[in-house]
């Protein structure tokens, strides 16, 4: 018989991760805002749970997809929480970017509990989820791994063990805080070379032939920035967020890391002056508007 899971978190990546696991069989989904939970439910012919203690009831897996590893703390507790419903033996997969202390945190309080648990974010965007070929770092002992791997392939192409909880959480967000550089980077010296008189597609087409290229350069910004479609499908807050624990995580190891830290603060400050909505790429529009050129169009 195939596990009872239940997903909470029906955000712009949990919804498609979500909807690979409703094709494998019995799912309980739960979201914050319940219109989501219901729509999804009728969609995918789901179960939309009230409370997140009633999505766990009688789960033998439960994953995540929150913003921050402190909504899924949060969760667990109260009458109506995680904790208040998890069975003795259940697995956790928290798919969350979150931070590794979060993660341990998460993992101990589990523990007191018998339920084992595993750090687990993907990378790849909703279009990976979509296909179903998100890559996946998992942070958990061998033996939760092992159980995890199968679920995980639901939504996942390529699913890796890079070490202990916590671990999954650290290398997702040094993964994001090289993806923010670039983008930075890229924005910056598209701007520049536009002013010099070097079209933007010209540029790229040189740089993608050469060996400043990036997934930023082959991929998002032609795709993205270039054609002035801008998809909102990650928000900038969420990368600030991941670059954020990249920069403490080098305060943790003792590593002076002026580069990340500085893609920090421009992030920051991106994330104050546009919103919590913004885009992952919407920087690229600030550079732009203080050099007074566009690249796009
Ligand atoms: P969204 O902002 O689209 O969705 C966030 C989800 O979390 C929503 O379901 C939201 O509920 C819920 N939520 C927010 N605050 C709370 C809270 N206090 N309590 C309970 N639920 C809450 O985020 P994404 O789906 O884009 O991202 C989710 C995670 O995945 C993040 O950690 C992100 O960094 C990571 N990620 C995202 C990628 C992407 O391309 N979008 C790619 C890789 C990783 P509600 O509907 O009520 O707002």
């Amino acid at each position: 018989m195939s596990d009872r899971i239940a997903f909470l978190g029906l955000g712009a990546i949990g919804t498609p991760m979500a909807a690979h696991l409703a094709r494998r069989g019995p799912l309980a989904v739960w979201n914050r805002t319940a219109a989501r939970a219901v729509e999804f439910a009728a969609r995918y012919g789901a179960l939309a749970a009230a409370t997140p203690r009633e999505a766990v009831v009688g789960a033998d897996v439960v994953l995540t997809c929150l913003p921050t590893s402190r909504e899924v703390d949060a969760l667990l507790d109260g009458p109506d929480g995680l904790l208040a419903g998890l069975r003795r033996g259940a697995l956790f997969l928290d798919c969350t970017s979150g931070d590794p202390a979060g993660s341990r945190r998460i993992h101990a309080r589990l523990a007191d509990h018998g339920v084992a648990f595993a750090d687990a974010p993907v990378s790849g965007g909703t279009n990976g989820a979509e296909a179903g070929i998100l890559t996946v770092m998992v942070g958990a002992d061998a033996a939760t791994f092992e159980r995890a791997r199968p679920i995980l392939g639901a939504f996942g192409g390529r699913i890796e063990h890079v070490g202990p909880v916590g671990a999954g959480d650290a290398l997702k967000a040094m993964n994001n805080a090289l993806l923010a550089v670039n983008i930075l980077a890229v924005g910056e010296g598209l701007v520049s070379l536009a002013k010099a008189g070097v079209e933007p597609r010209t540029a790229l087409g040189v740089i993608n032939a050469s060996s400043g290229r990036s997934f930023v350069s082959e991929v998002l910004v032609p795709e993205r920035v270039l054609t002035g479609l801008w998809p909102r499908t990650f928000r900038l807050a969420l990368l600030a967020k991941d670059v954020g624990i990249a920069v403490d995580l080098l305060e943790q190891t003792g590593v002076d890391g002026p580069m990340l830290a500085r893609a920090g603060e421009l992030l920051a400050a991106a994330r104050a002056t546009l919103g919590e909505k913004a885009d992952y790429l919407e920087p690229i529009r600030l550079t732009e508007t203080r050099a007074g050129v566009e690249i796009r169009g």
